[in-house]
This record gives structure tokens, C-alpha cells and sequence, in this order.
């Protein structure tokens, strides 16, 4: 792709590379990099091997330990200049985003708004309280102090990928961590290039962060290499299970951050038009494409005619097509992607749903779909569609629709609409990683701790210092005396 002068993401440096000690051929052959709005080829990325992984980790490992003993200052600096990056190129970065993506414009903004973001919050954890000091009974002084884990590999997705990469790379490199980043081979450049030219530009020594771009066989590489410590991966349920059974193998940590069916209940007595607005955001942006997206919509059975209504128009007035236009939604990231959209929703449509709006594409746009009259054991309510599709059930009383909720084995977000009294009553009711009373489900913010429960993973790992430092550093427990101490033998 043909990019500005002063350029960050110029292809001749990134262009079917990986980046090891520098911008290097991978073993593996590259891949193109698809807009999936229009087809065209925007670049070529360089795929790691797994002896490519290999490598990385023992490079790594070296350079991690050098890293860890830079002070706390020149590791904030190198952060907060990564950060400033984010913004002085947030243009290119944009543009980028869109096109790989397919995402509308506020979409790729709020990427390069949180990456920025990620960094600064993590500019502070070096200076952090880095532990506790403990009483004892022993004559010795105690401290239970954190330590950097050693290396951390990153795996992410397609959907968001500059946030869900930033957001581990961010603080585990803060926390004095050396970090593999492994993006999706679709969407290499959001998901990696960006994050490697940023710090790259702020100084970070070499080694420190690699990219290693690849598909399942890479990501297994690295819950496999003894170096690696830390597996961070956000992706779906199938993927997650397997990472987790190696790492559990492997004996290595994993933050698990994995698919979601999140719900969003709309209370009796709510304001329609406003509920439906937020139900149409919720299920419709970035085309469906995010964990958090709105994927049950659960109504108070005295509202659900007018909801359905509300919903519907809107679904029927949005704009889909290509994101770098006037549109509400883009493409599809891929033919896979949609078939199975379509799949589910078709096999809706037999089981005797009615498609009140949408069921239809052109390409990779799918047109914002709304299913009612759908029972609770069909695909296209117990399962994650990833797609613009928002299927409508109603509820009776607050115990019915927490028994809704909860009998879906996902758990990442609720959102609640309504009577705040009652929104009170049920959150205390759903088993869900995040709760949002007045708000749809889609919600990220740099700071607030981030996860799932059950089938949406091991929960609540990224944001904040608190969830950071326990994220990607290791406990040490301290003791120090003036004297060797005394013993009996
Ligand atoms: P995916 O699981 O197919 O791929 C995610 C990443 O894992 C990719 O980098 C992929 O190459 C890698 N991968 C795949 N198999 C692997 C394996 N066996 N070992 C190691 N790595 C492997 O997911 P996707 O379809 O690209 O993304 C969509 C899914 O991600 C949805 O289920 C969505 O809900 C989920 N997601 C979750 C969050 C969250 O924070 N909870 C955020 C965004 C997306």
C-alpha cells in the first residue's frame, strides 16, 4: 500500500519479514495481506517456522536479563516514547487499520487511541510498588517481591488486533519482561508490524520484542519452547483449550482470554428507541466481529414487539460496504468467517426463526440481521456467531432472565438496561466476567481489569496495575538477616 512520506509502516522495511535482532526473512514462506473490502493486495508479511520460534525464545531469554536490570526510568521512557509513536503517526496507523481490518473509521481510531494509551498506563508500573514487606516470627526481615516472568509470548486475533497485542505487550515489557508477539497471518501489520515500528522508533533494545508472525503451528511452537513462561492468548475456545492443555503440559502459565454470547437484557419499562440503539451498537459494530459483541438480546416480554420493531429499522437503514466510505459496517474478514455466519443464520431460518431484517450478503458485507421467534437450543442463540446478527428472546421476570444467561457456557459481558433497582438485582445473579448497567456489552478501557469466566476464559487478567502485575510477573519470597542464622545441625 502507498503510504505518506515520513512513514512509519513504509513496506520496504516490514515487507515479507519477521523481526528477530532486526527486520529478517522468515524460514516460513510469507503471506499476502488481503483488504478484505476490495480484495486488493496491500503487502506480503514474513511467516515464522517453528525452529524460527525456537530461536526467538533463546534470544530472547538473553536479552530479557539485561532488560530487567535497565532502571525502572529508562524502561518507563522507552514506554512512554512507544506511546507518543501511537500518536504522532495516528493517521497512517488509521488508514492501515481500515483497510486490513475492514474496520469504519472510529473503529481503527479507538485502536490507536488504547494502544497509546496502553503504553503510557504501562510507563508507570516500572515505578510501581514492586511487592509487600511481611511481618515474621523469625529474626529476619521478609518481602514477598515481584519479579519479571522471563519471557511472555502474545498470541492475538484478527478482530482488534493493535489493542489485544498492545494490551499484554504494553505491561509485560513495563514489568521488565522480554515478549514474543505472535499476531494472525490476516491481519499481520495492525496486529504486529505496528507494535514492532513503535518501539523500535522508542529505543527499546533489540531482542527485548520479536515478531513472529504465523498460524497454529506457530502459536503451538510457542507454548512449547522451554524459555517461554508466559503464554497470553486471545482467540477462540477451540484454539484456547489447546493452548491450554500445552501449557499445562508445558508447565507454563496462561492467560486465557477466549469467545464469547454475551447478552443484553433490556428491563421492563426501558426506553425502546434508546435500548434498541444501544442493542443495534452492540451486535452490529465492526460487523459482529468482537468477543464482547452483543450476541443475545433478552427482552422484557412487555417490550419485545416494540424492540423488535426499533431494532429492525435500524438494522435496515445502516449502511454496509467499504469502510473507508460513508458506512456504519464493513466486510467480513474473510469467505470463512461469512460462510459460517450465513450457515448459522440460514439454519435459523429452518428451524422456523423468522429474519426480520438482514440474512443476506454481497461479497464479504453482510447486512445487520435480526432473528425472531427463535428457540433457546438453536445455533444461532447458544452459539458465538461473530457476525452482525442479533437474535431476540424474550424473558418474564429477573430469575428467568438470569437462568437464560447462565445456562450459556460463555461468560464475558452483560449488559443491562433499565430500572437501575432491578439491573442491581440481576447483575447479582450472572456469572460474567464484566457487567455493564446502562451500557451494551462492548466495552474496553486501559485501566479496568478485562475477562471472562467458564467457556470465555481465565478471566480478568489485562488493565490496570493490579491485574497487570499479577498478569506478567512471578512472586519471590525475600528474606534477609545480618547474620548467617543458627541451626541444630
Ligand atoms: P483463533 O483462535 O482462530 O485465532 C486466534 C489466534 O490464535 C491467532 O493468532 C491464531 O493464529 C492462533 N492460534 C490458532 N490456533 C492455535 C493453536 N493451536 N495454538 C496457538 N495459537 C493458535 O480466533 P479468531 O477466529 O481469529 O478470533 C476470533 C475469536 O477470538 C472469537 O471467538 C472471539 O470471541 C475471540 N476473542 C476474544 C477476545 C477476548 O478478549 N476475550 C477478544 C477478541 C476475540
Amino acid at each position: 500500500m502507498q503510504t505518506e512520506q515520513s512513514s512509519i509502516l513504509d513496506p520496504s522495511v516490514w515487507g515479507g519479514k519477521i523481526y528477530t535482532d532486526g527486520w529478517t526473512q522468515g524460514s516460513a514462506e510469507s503471506v499476502d495481506v488481503i483488504e478484505p473490502a476490495t480484495g486488493a493486495v496491500l503487502g506480503s508479511a514474513g511467516i515464522a517456522s517453528a525452529e524460527d520460534v525456537y530461536a526467538a525464545a533463546t534470544r530472547a531469554a538473553a536479552a530479557q536479563r539485561e532488560w530487567a536490570a535497565r532502571k525502572p526510568e529508562e524502561r518507563a521512557a522507552v514506554l512512554r516514547r512507544a506511546g507518543q509513536v501511537f500518536e504522532d503517526h495516528v493517521q497512517e496507523f488509521n488508514t492501515w487499520i481500515q483497510r486490513e481490518t475492514g474496520a469504519i473509521a472510529p473503529k481503527a481510531g479507538l485502536e490507536t487511541h488504547v494502544a497509546a494509551n496502553e503504553c503510557f498506563d504501562a510507563a508507570g508500573l516500572p515505578h510501581h510498588p514492586a511487592g509487600d514487606v511481611l511481618t515474621s516470627d523469625e529474626d529476619h526481615w521478609s518481602f514477598a517481591r515481584r519479579v519479571p516472568a522471563g519471557v511472555v509470548a502474545v498470541i492475538s486475533p484478527f478482530n482488534f488486533p493493535l489493542i489485544l497485542s498492545i494490551r499484554s505487550v504494553a505491561p509485560a515489557l513495563a514489568l521488565g519482561n522480554a515478549v514474543i508477539l505472535k499476531p494472525d497471518p490476516r491481519t499481520p501489520v495492525s496486529g504486529g508490524v505496528m507494535i514492532m515500528r513503535a518501539f523500535e522508533e522508542a529505543g527499546l533494545p533489540a531482542g527485548v520484542l520479536q515478531l513472529l508472525t504465523g498460524g497454529a503451528e506457530t502459536g503451538a511452537a510457542l507454548t512449547d519452547a522451554p524459555e517461554v513462561r508466559i503464554v497470553s492468548f486471545t482467540g477462540s475456545t477451540a484454539a484456547g483449550r489447546k493452548v491450554g492443555e500445552a501449557c499445562g503440559r508445558n508447565l507454563k502459565r496462561a492467560h486465557l482470554e477466549l469467545g464469547g454470547n454475551n447478552a443484553m437484557v433490556v428491563l421492563p419499562g426501558a426506553d425502546v428507541a434508546a435500548a434498541a440503539s444501544a442493542g443495534a451498537f452492540g451486535s452490529f459494530m465492526h460487523q459482529g466481529q468482537v468477543c464482547m459483541t452483543t450476541g443475545r438480546h433478552l427482552v422484557h416480554e412487555s417490550l419485545k414487539e416494540e424492540y423488535v420493531a426499533a431494532l429492525k429499522e435500524k438494522a435496515e437503514h445502516l449502511p454496509v460496504g467499504d469502510p473507508t466510505g460513508q458506512v456504519a459496517l464493513g466486510p467480513i474478514i474473510d469467505e470463512k468467517q461469512r460462510d459460517n455466519i450465513d450457515r448459522i443464520v440460514r439454519g435459523a431460518k429452518d428451524a422456523g426463526a423468522n429474519i426480520e431484517a438482514g440474512g443476506t450478503y454481497e461479497n464479504l458485507f453482510y447486512a445487520p440481521t435480526v432473528i425472531s421467534g427463535i428457540d433457546r437450543d438453536n445455533p444461532a442463540w447458544a452459539e458465538e456467531i461473530f457476525g452482525p446478527v442479533a437474535p431476540v428472546l424474550s424473558f418474564s421476570s429477573i430469575e428467568e432472565a438470569a437462568e437464560i444467561i447462565n445456562a450459556n457456557e460463555y461468560g464475558l459481558s452483560v449488559g443491562i438496561l433499565g430500572d437501575v433497582g432491578q439491573a442491581m438485582k440481576l447483575a447479582d445473579l450472572v456469572h460474567s466476567g464484566k457487567v455493564h448497567i446502562n451500557e451494551q456489552t462492548v466495552s474496553d478501557e486501559s485501566n479496568a481489569p478485562f475477562g471472562g469466566v467458564g467457556a470465555s476464559g481465565t478471566g480478568s487478567r489485562f488493565g490496570g496495575y493490579t491485574a497487570n502485575i499479577e498478569a506478567f510477573t512471578e512472586t519471590q519470597w525475600l528474606t534477609m538477616r545480618p547474620d548467617i542464622a543458627p541451626y541444630p545441625f
